[in-house]
């Protein structure tokens, strides 16, 4: 087993202004409700990007009456709501298609050009040790591209300058998922939150035999132990300046 290093422990790291990049509806909850609720504690600004909606995981017996996209949103908007962020760009790609395309990159691109966060939050493209969802790495590889470099040049799209925006650097990418964390953010003080976050999204309800408490709550055990935390979130530190 690698060396555990640790970069970072405790409190989330300081930042004003923080956008978080997920595959699909509840990524961000599952991955770092409980860091967002201690920043947004914290008085630092919550965005989300969701690039798609989520619509492979509906339930075999849905109403169709219902847009089972418009469901997964609203759950999403419950969620965020809960935890205090400020606001969600929906992307809107389709679920179990998502690719690391210059079209991708320039829509996460112009989102950090227009949102101007210190800390980027997306998920680890490169995991290797534990089973990863395709549009995760996809993601993943795609918002690491937008915050380094293409959000600082003026030279990647500019026809994002010329509509009003201007070249941003991201200071951090914290990566979710990851299979060798070396940032560790304490959430035992915030752990209920996460649950009622993730409680949100009730339509996946059922895609976690077990509970998805139970799970959640292992995870974040799982996640702190190494560092003695009784519960955390853990991340790959990435510096960008
Ligand atoms: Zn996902």
């Amino acid at each position: 087993m690698e060396k555990l290093s640790v970069r970072h422990i405790g409190e989330p790291p300081l930042a004003e202004r923080v956008l978080i990049v997920g595959a699909h509806p509840d990524d961000p909850e599952f991955f770092c409700a409980g860091t967002v609720a201690r920043w947004v504690a914290a008085g630092t600004t919550v965005h989300y990007v969701v690039v798609t909606s989520g619509d492979k995981g509906q339930p075999e017996h849905w109403n169709p009456s219902r847009s089972f996209v418009e469901v997964r949103e609203a759950e999403q908007l419950a969620a965020a709501q809960l935890l205090g962020v400020q606001g969600i760009t929906f992307l809107r790609l389709p679920d179990g298609e998502v690719f690391d395309t210059l079209a991708l990159r320039a829509q996460l691109t112009a989102e950090i050009r227009r949102f101007r966060p210190d800390i980027v939050l997306t998920h680890d493209p490169l995991t290797r040790l534990y089973r990863q969802h395709p549009d995760h790495r996809a993601v993943g590889a795609a918002t690491l591209a937008a915050a380094f470099p293409a959000s600082r040049l003026a030279t990647f799209f500019p026809e994002q300058l010329a509509a009003g925006l201007h070249p941003h650097v991201v200071r951090v990418a914290l990566l979710f998922g990851s299979d060798r964390p070396d940032t560790f953010v304490d959430i035992a003080p915030v752990l209920e939150r996460k649950l009622a976050a993730l409680r949100c999204h009730t339509s996946q309800a059922s895609a976690f035999p077990g509970g998805t408490e139970n799970r959640v709550r292992s995870r974040a055990r799982e996640a702190g132990a190494p560092v003695g935390l009784e519960y955390a979130e853990a991340f790959l530190w990435v510096d960008l300046e």
